[in-house]
């Protein structure tokens, strides 16, 4: 049985969502997408029950702005996004069991029926408030549409909704502007419905406290918001795009979408087994899973206090995130990325020109289980696919399985009595299914990676030390246990480089085609990279390709040349 933490046997993974209003660039795949998506696959070859979902965000007034100027629908305008994000996703090899959208009926009906409780059981509650009005553009200014300062670090230039700086949610920003025309707006008076965050203060800081699966860091300093006071929250928008509001005299508002989006976790996950497992009980699924919500850092505040709360006020009928895997960060060049400023770098674009499990790879190997940020470098992404990738794990696979079909005719040996080095390469297979699992369970991707590579390099030594191009009457030996490596490989980096794994699987002659068998690399048995499963007589494809190819200098360069500088 592989040792791994969890205890649970079935899970939820639930990525951050995707806002409906913009392509998917490197950032988001570095903080969310690609740790949730090794960390699912991994789990599933470790044999667990476990969905991946996730949906585009598809309401609020950003979507409503661009989609009047570009004379669709709101409806339509997020239905592209919707269908381009997943595309990108799904050529990124991010392998979600079910990407929805925020603006389902599905969604809708689940998010006013939770509103409907919490009404019930008291956590609601009306209030008048002054609200920004822009009188230029004639639109009540909420979220992103008012920029001003910090209340709480004093930050400049902050939106209203979130404060990029300290991470809060200000209330009341200061000297306050139409971030459309840029006037100062002026101030209305409407009817809005608050959520009592403040009255779950306590059993918020309870659950903070004893969940010992979330990382301490963050913890802390959730913490520490608690103690300082938490405001009440308005989950009112005044804005015709959203979830309407159940209420009789709530006509042209909606919810906010920070209030919906979350919600949608568990909406999109009830409506993934309606249609696939109809007998099954969903709602029991989850509480009976152990969930994980991947996300980066800037939306820790509605992860650790919001989501909780709502929960809590439903009485907890869904069960609180055993995880919140929170990441920092990703750096280009070491600045910011910024779409609006152009230093930025689309998947779309990225992966047209490069196989997309190198860009995986490389997020993979410098991407800790904690908030750090990390960067992304057109010389380092040169250097670890070459150096890293190909000389190592590319060069061993290439290395046994064109030996074996130059000497052997692709058929596997049968091996002779072992000596010490054929006996410390098993033992050293014999451990590493168990040590990475250790790792990838704690989400710990960067390190589980690592030791991956420290046994290419270990397989790359014993062949090396082995040589049986010179050895007659050892290579058979050699051969069986390189190529019973190779196999480890494959099922070892299946979550890190899913599309490689594929070749060097069917490069090993051990399934006929992609497609979802029993022969599947995406359907193999996580432990059994530990054994060895290729047996003698067993023939492997007669025609040996490199699994990768390396960069060329000149392709980076050019890469480089399309980042222009941001003005700081
Ligand atoms: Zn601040
Ligand atoms: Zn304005």
């Amino acid at each position: 049985m592989t040792k791994i933490r969890n205890t649970s046997k079935s899970a939820i993974v639930t990525s951050a969502l995707p806002y409906a209003n913009g392509e998917i660039h490197l950032g988001h795949i570095a903080s969310t997408y690609l740790p949730a998506d090794i960390f699912t696959r991994f789990s599933r070859l470790s044999g667990r029950e476990i969905y991946h979902i996730c949906a585009s965000d598809d309401f609020g007034t950003p979507v409503l702005i661009k989609a009047e100027k570009e004379n669709k629908t709101p409806a339509e305008y997020v239905d592209l996004w919707n269908k381009r994000d997943y595309e990108d996703f799904k050529s990124f090899g991010i392998s979600f069991d079910f990407f929805y959208k925020t603006s389902s009926v599905e969604n809708i009906e689940f998010v006013q029926d939770v509103f409907n409780m919490l009404n019930k059981n008291g956590h609601i509650y009306e209030q008048q408030i002054i609200q920004f009005y822009c009188e230029s553009d004639r639109k009540f200014l909420p979220d992103r549409y008012v920029v001003g300062k910090c209340p709480y670090c004093g930050a400049e230039n902050q939106y209203s909704d979130l404060c990029e700086k300290c991470g809060r949610v200000p209330e009341q920003i200061l000297d306050p502007k139409c971030s459309i025309c840029g006037r100062r707006p002026i101030k209305r008076s409407s009817k809005h419905y608050f959520f009592k965050l403040s009255s779950f203060s306590q059993r918020l800081k309870k659950w903070l406290t004893e969940n010992t699966n979330l990382q301490r860091d963050i913890k802390n300093y959730v913490i520490n918001w608690i103690n300082q006071g938490l405001q009440d929250w308005d989950i009112t928008r005044d804005l015709s795009w959203g979830v309407p509001i159940p209420m009789p005299d709530a006509k042209d508002k909606v919810l906010y979408g920070w209030f919906d989006n979350h919600l949608s976790y568990i909406s999109t996950l009830l409506t993934y087994f309606q249609r696939k497992f109809p007998d099954k009980n969903a709602k029991e699924y989850w509480n009976d899973s152990e969930i994980y919500h991947f996300i980066g850092k800037d939306i820790v505040y509605h992860h650790y206090l919001f989501l909780p709360a709502i929960r809590m006020g439903i009485d907890e009928e869904y069960k609180l995130s055993d995880y919140i895997p929170t990441r920092g960060h990703l750096m280009l060049h070491n600045q910011k990325i910024s779409k609006s400023r152009n230093w930025y770098i689309g998947l779309r674009e990225f992966i047209s020109a490069f196989n997309p499990d190198y860009l995986r790879f490389y997020i993979a190997s410098v991407l800790p289980y904690s908030q750090t940020d990390i960067n992304f470098d057109w010389d380092a992404f040169y250097e670890k696919i070459n150096n890293e990738l190909i000389a190592n794990i590319g060069n061993f696979i290439n290395r046994a399985l064109s030996f074996l079909n130059k000497t052997f005719h692709g058929i596997v040996p049968e091996p002779s009595e072992y000596n010490a080095e054929d006996k410390i390469c098993i033992i050293e297979m014999e451990k590493i299914a168990d040590k990475v699992a250790f790792l990838l369970s704690g989400n710990e991707l960067d390190k589980a990676l690592k030791r991956i590579l420290k046994f290419g390099t270990q397989l790359n030594q014993y062949f090396q030390k082995k040589q049986p191009w010179n050895n007659n009457i050892t290579a058979n030996t050699t051969l069986f246990i390189a190529v019973n490596g190779v196999r480890s490989l494959a099922i070892l980096l299946e979550p890190f480089i899913p599309t490689s794994s594929e070749k060097i699987w069917y490069q090993l002659g051990l399934s006929d085609s992609t497609t979802a068998d029993s022969s599947n690399i995406h359907q193999q048995q996580w432990n059994t990279a530990s054994e060895m499963r290729i047996s003698p007589g067993h023939r492997i494809l007669n025609n040996i390709e490199p699994i990768f190819y390396k960069l060329d200098a000149k392709e980076i360069e050019k890469q480089k040349t399309k980042l222009v500088k941001p003005i700081e």
